[in-house]
């Protein structure tokens, strides 16, 4: 096994979880190549000064604020609950889930306020208390550290306060939301010194890449004809990144245009286009914008 280079940036990443699987692709998605598969305790890449080192995503905070490692990326909801002494250096978009308060579909319990003076099962007992504390409600906290969503038929508590992101497993236990206090998505964080010594410009130029990566995904690149005249117009259906490119077409005329789309105003642009005139629309993804 190599030994960790001290000149290269680390980075920690969850060995085997819910983050794991979209971590990795977003890496990869950013160029970075490296090998990795189950057993492994690091990664090093091979085309950037970077090691990737696989640990439960509990110990990364602790990771992060010592020094062990340069960077992490791990679950909002982890910083929310332990407020561990590191830096946020972006929200990666994905491991999207929200804290909810649950309790037993049969439950008499219709507001949060009917949960005075019960007990609340949870992982997360910090984010627990804060929110029903500002919600002047006062509840005891029982720590649970898995399978949480048992605790009320096991009559350990009344309700629970969870993580989910399509509320399956609360259904499946007979549960029903009855709050979100929060959401939740994966995120990178970064050791306070390491932004400060030699190792800036390492963060700095993945930090790139990664922002590359998300930029990318909130446009699509879209191709279309139209006749000359109908320039103006499109332009103003589609502000646009930057200004598009023309390209005449054999047909006289007309014109072959190339922009790109942000996603959220995706479909409606689209229709405007269509509405006026535009043909032959083609859709591409977009791998990254720099
Ligand atoms: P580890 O073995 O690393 O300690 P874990 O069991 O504590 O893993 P996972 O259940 O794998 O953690 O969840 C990791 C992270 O995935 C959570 O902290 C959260 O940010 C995110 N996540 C996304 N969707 C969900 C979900 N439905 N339930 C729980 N966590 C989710
Ligand atoms: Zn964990």
């Amino acid at each position: 096994m190599a030994n960790l280079d001290s000149k290269k940036l680390k980075l920690a990443i969850q060995k085997g979880g819910r983050l794991t699987e979209e971590t990795l692709e977003f890496l990869r998605k950013s160029g970075l190549e490296f090998e990795s598969y189950k057993q492994r305790l690091f990664s090093v890449c091979r085309n950037f000064p970077l090691e990737i080192l696989y640990v439960r995503d509990d110990d990364i905070p602790d990771y992060v604020a010592s020094g062990t490692v340069d960077l992490g990326i791990l679950g909002q909801n982890i910083l929310n609950e332990e407020r561990p002494k590191v830096k946020k250096l972006l929200n990666l978009r994905y491991g999207f889930c929200s804290l909810m308060v649950a309790v037993p579909k049969d439950s008499e319990v219709k507001d949060i306020s009917d949960l005075k003076g019960k007990t609340i099962a949870t992982s997360y007992p910090e984010s627990t208390k804060k929110f029903f504390k500002e919600n002047n409600i006062s509840i005891e906290v029982v720590k649970i550290s898995g399978s949480v969503e048992i605790a009320p038929a096991l009559g350990v508590a009344e309700a629970i306060v969870d993580l989910t992101s399509t509320g399956s497993t609360l259904a499946l236990n007979d549960l029903r939301m009855l709050t979100k206090i929060y959401e939740s998505e994966a995120v990178l964080v970064a050791n306070e010194k390491s932004l400060l010594n030699g190792r800036k410009i390492l963060v700095e130029k993945l930090l790139t890449r990664f922002k590359g990566v998300l930029s990318a995904k909130d446009y699509k690149y879209v191709m279309m004809n139209a006749p000359k005249d109908l320039l103006p117009k499109i332009k103003k259906i589609v502000p646009g990144l930057k200004s598009p490119t023309i390209a005449p077409l054999a047909k006289t005329g007309w014109i072959s245009i190339q922009t790109v789309i942000k996603e959220q105003v995706f479909w409606e642009t689209i229709e405007k286009l269509k509405n006026i005139g535009a043909q032959g629309i083609i859709v591409l993804p977009i791998e990254k914008i720099i």
